[in-house]
């Protein structure tokens, strides 16, 4: 978003020459240069010890359609533990592991989400009033029910087209902080 206006104070922005940035809106009284930028946000993809990914519904993100767990990073978390705490909330699995494979930029939404695999023990799914239902599906089957769903899509690709790998480099939550 570029900002007329300060967000913080809600003072007229000008534009200021912010060396290698070009020009970039201030606020004079706050002293602060608005950058653009895209809001952070994990998507991650959970595996079980079946090689089933759990799927959800979520209407008001997308209709008729699967995703995988997503949410926006607090401040002060890292994304590693925004992704443990957002596949518990969501689902209700405690993630044994973690592994980062990708990030994905989706400009119309000014998103930036960081895309993970996690690894936990099949258990019955949990769901959190966000998510309207949510299943554990082979691997194989979820890659053909993700096919609206191009970012889930291709991190499910890229899980299948590695993945003694990516679950051999995955790492406990403690081994994040
Ligand atoms: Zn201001």
């Amino acid at each position: 978003m570029i900002y007329d206006y300060c967000p913080k104070c809600g003072n007229k922005l000008r534009m200021r020459k912010m060396w290698d940035e070009g020009e970039v809106p201030f606020c004079d009284p706050c002293d602060i240069a608005w950058y653009e930028h895209p809001s952070p946000c994990i998507i991650t993809l959970v595996i079980n010890e079946y090689e089933e990914a759990a799927l959800l519904r979520q209407d008001y993100i997308m209709e008729n359609q699967y995703v995988l767990v997503a949410g926006y990073i607090k401040p002060g978390e890292t994304a590693e533990v925004t992704a443990f705490r957002e596949v518990e909330e969501e689902i209700g699995v405690k993630l044994d592991t973690l592994c980062r494979i990708q990030t994905f930029a989706i400009p119309e939404k000014e998103l930036l989400m960081l895309g993970y695999v996690g690894f936990g023990k099949k258990v019955d799914l949990n769901l959190s009033t966000e998510v309207d239902s949510a299943v554990w599906m082979p691997v194989e089957e979820a890659l053909k029910k993700l096919e609206g769903s191009e970012i889930a899509h291709h991190m499910l690709e890229i899980y299948l087209s590695d993945r003694e790998g990516i679950r051999s480099h995955a790492s406990r939550e403690e081994d994040f902080k």
